[in-house]
């Protein structure tokens, strides 16, 4: 159901789509398929709440987020039973998902209370120089089907606690989780059109904000091909932009690193989500003196990941989104096996009645990667470890950045002094060191070069919600 004005309500043409499950391939519900008019409708309806909204005091709007924020954490199992079962992830994962969200709920509830301006000193006698930070106005938000809730709360949270009004258009596949978070704001007595859900047919409903001009600003995660139509076609009334697009994230262990924990924080960064993440690693790379070594440690802790439904809990790697992303996943194998690689763990569908009718694939480890294979340019999306050798730090940090995404980039080392002067040149927006995980509320997730623009996350997050009004009064003294 769609959630417009505070209301619940179907497609004006009653259309509606099934959301399947797939990890079994069956139907779990039929939803409403919006389209263009439901997108207008709900930029009516925030367009139409902003001013009271705006103008509520960050405490008054802090304790929506808060509230909703414990209510997630109080629903945890019920809302990542709901994230599993749309779009596969093991319920552990999902658990941990709906926390990050709760989490960021909570953050933006107190960092709203933080959104100070200015005084500057005037170079006249007789003027004094302020700024005010205001809400940007109406938010177009679109999220994508990797993590349901997680990406939701990242931009609804500081949007709400800016004082904007949201319009929320989640992923075809994935639209049960967005439906439960909005039940909550209702719950919670959210005022009318604050927020506001508009699912199903994703280029009109993507028209009816591109075009309207009261969205004042639109805020994208997903694929980089449609963060850049979107960002095209944002130029036309100048919207803000955020965009979290793609990423290629390079994993570099060198030979001084401790080879279990980054053994550990390969599968921790690969196999998470089935190595659908926007920050999974896509090239391991291996200093040359210890590749066969830490090869070996790694094929031995890959037996404890295990296959299946995401809500058995025994179940580390749930199935991939749809078919088109296990065939993807194939190709990139298929073709890096023509090239050269070695496949050295899994590399196939896996066999069983359980696997039947869902989209599952083995974690998969190939040797000998190199930089002519789809695998080492393309995002892979899909469980697969490509392993690449080098021979010098230099080396490593060439390889690294030669590509044209900017999100995420890890590595392995003990050495201090390394740790500055990768971080420095690593031309990556985030940067884990012996950390696989970096995620949190409170520090600035987002890319550089095609990754993507703006940043989600801590102090940082708010900015792309507010503008900057200057005002310059002239005193008689
Ligand atoms: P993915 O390949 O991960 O599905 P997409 O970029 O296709 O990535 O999808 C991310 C989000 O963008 C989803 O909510 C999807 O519905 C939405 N989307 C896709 N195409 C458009 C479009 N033309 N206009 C607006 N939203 C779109």
């Amino acid at each position: 159901m769609q959630y417009i004005n505070g209301e619940w309500c179907q497609a004006t043409t009653g259309k509606t789509y099934p959301v399947y499950n797939p990890a079994t391939g069956e139907v779990i519900e039929q939803i409403a398929r919006g389209g263009k008019e439901e997108g207008n409708l709900a930029i009516d309806a925030a367009k139409n709440a902003l001013p009271s909204w705006s103008k509520k005091t960050a405490k008054e709007r802090a304790f929506y987020l808060k509230t909703v924020s414990e209510k997630l954490r109080e629903r945890i199992d019920h809302l990542a039973t709901i994230i599993t079962t749309e779009m596969g992830k093991p319920i552990a994962e999902a658990k941990g998902e709906v926390n990050l969200a709760a989490d960021y709920l909570e953050w933006y509830a107190e960092e709203g209370k933080r959104i100070y301006g200015d005084t500057i000193p005037s170079s006249s006698e007789t003027k004094r120089i302020i700024v005010l930070r205001q809400p940007v106005g109406v938010v177009a938000a679109i999220t994508p089907w990797n993590f349901p809730i997680a990406m939701l709360a990242r931009k609804i949270a500081p949007a709400l606690a800016a004082g904007c009004t949201v319009v929320l258009k989640p992923a075809e596949s994935t639209p049960l989780t967005a439906i439960e978070v909005m039940k909550i704001f209702h719950e919670v007595g959210l005022p009318k059109g604050v927020l506001n859900l508009v699912h199903g047919e994703a280029a009109p409903i993507g028209e009816a904000m591109m075009e309207r001009q009261e969205v004042r600003k639109i805020t994208f995660t997903g694929s980089t091909k449609v963060g850049k139509e979107l960002a095209a076609k944002a130029a036309a009334t100048m919207k803000k932009i955020s965009m979290e697009l793609g990423g290629h994230a390079p994993f570099i262990i060198f030979e001084d690193a401790d080879l279990e924990k980054a053994a550990e924080g390969v599968i921790a960064s690969k196999f998470r989500n089935a190595g659908q993440t926007c920050i999974c690693t896509n090239r391991i790379y291996v200093q040359r003196t210890i590749a066969e070594r830490f090869s070996e440690i790694l094929v031995t802790k890959m037996d404890k990941l295990v296959v299946g439904n995401g809500l058995q809990p025994e179940v580390t790697i749930g199935p991939l989104i749809n078919e088109a992303a296990v065939a993807k996943t194939e190709d990139h194998i298929s073709d890096s096996v023509k090239k050269g690689a070695k496949v050295v763990y899994g590399g196939k569908k896996p066999t069983g009645e359980v696997y039947k009718k869902g989209h599952f694939y083995e974690p998969t480890i190939l040797l000998h990667a190199t930089h002519e294979m789809k695998i080492a340019t393309e995002e892979t999306f899909g469980p697969v470890a490509p392993i690449f050798e080098f021979d010098t730090e230099e080396e490593a940090l060439q390889f690294a950045n030669d590509t044209s995404y900017g999100l995420a980039a890890y590595f392995y080392t003990k050495d201090v002094s390394r740790v500055f002067r990768m971080s420095e040149k690593l031309e990556y927006g985030i940067i884990g060191i012996n950390d696989p995980v970096p995620t949190t509320a409170q520090a600035p997730f987002g890319g550089v070069k095609e990754s993507g623009v703006g940043r989600e996350g801590g102090r940082y997050g708010l900015e792309d919600y507010l503008e900057y009004k200057f005002l310059s009064l002239e005193l008689e003294l």
